[in-house]
């Protein structure tokens, strides 16, 4: 399948105080049928992230308790622990000389003007997604990534083993509901079912995966079925892939 970026699937964490360009940030992100969850301070990211995964932060600077720079900051200091790199976008009130310098330093990877132009937005955020997403693990493949995972589970890879045995369990069934609902043009079910595989995939980062049932997913709603049987057979190898690569993972335990 041709990678196209109307295919992929984020998540955007949202820093930024006032409501109104809040508000229209959360509208456009969420047009483009990503999900988007907003705080109104920097202080608030730190500990978001390590509730919850993301993809992307967009991050405004000047914010009331913690500003753009210092959650930035933060950010990064904990990743030299963790070899994590979660992009980051400076949303800049007024593109003044020396602001680009000042986000870089501050460790963000990019910055977009207020007020936000959407296509300058879609634009960039695919640009430095794509930049930090490249496999850093050498040669080998990985369907999945457990590293956020397992921080959420305060580092017990025993409790990781039994989440990814309670999906082993059930995933094929709802691959076959997928499956089905292609064979008999059910968009509706379709639309369903590619949603639910997606949630589960998302927590063990299956990217590709996850990135194959949203696309499944945007046929349903939209009623366009054709196409859907390919990159179901797509996400059947990759399934079979993340399937060999959870079932090693449990048995080094
Ligand atoms: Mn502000």
């Amino acid at each position: 399948m041709e990678k196209n970026s109307e295919d992929i699937f984020l998540r955007v964490l949202l820093a930024e105080d006032d409501l109104i360009s809040q508000k229209l940030a959360v509208l456009l992100i969420k047009r483009k049928g990503w999900e988007i969850e907003a705080v109104f301070s920097g202080d608030r990211v730190f500990p978001l992230l390590q509730e919850k995964k993301f993809d992307i932060i967009l991050m405004d600077i000047q914010m009331p308790l913690m500003d753009g720079f210092e959650a930035t900051r933060q950010i990064r200091e904990n990743e030299r622990l963790t070899g994590e790199h979660i992009p980051i976008i400076a949303l800049t009130a007024h593109a003044m000389k020396g602001d680009m310098e000042k986000c870089m330093e501050a460790g963000m990877d990019e910055y977009i003007s207020k007020p936000i132009d959407e296509e300058e937005l879609y634009k960039k955020i695919l640009s430095v997604h794509e930049k930090f997403s490249i496999n850093k693990n050498g040669n080998r493949y990985f369907p999945a990534d457990f590293t956020g995972l397992l921080k959420l589970l305060n580092g017990s890879s025993e409790d990781l083993c039994q989440l990814i045995k309670e999906f082993l369990k059930y995933y094929s069934e709802q691959a076959h509901n997928i499956k089905d609902a292609i064979e008999d043009s059910d968009s509706l079910s379709l639309e369903k079912y590619a949603h639910k595989l997606k949630g589960s995939l998302a927590n063990f980062r299956a990217k590709k995966a996850c990135d194959l049932c949203y696309v499944l997913e945007k046929k349903g709603r939209n009623s366009e079925l054709s196409g859907s049987a390919e990159i179901f057979s797509e996400l059947s190898e990759e399934l079979e892939l993340l399937h060999a690569y959870m079932t090693e993972y449990c048995e080094h335990m």
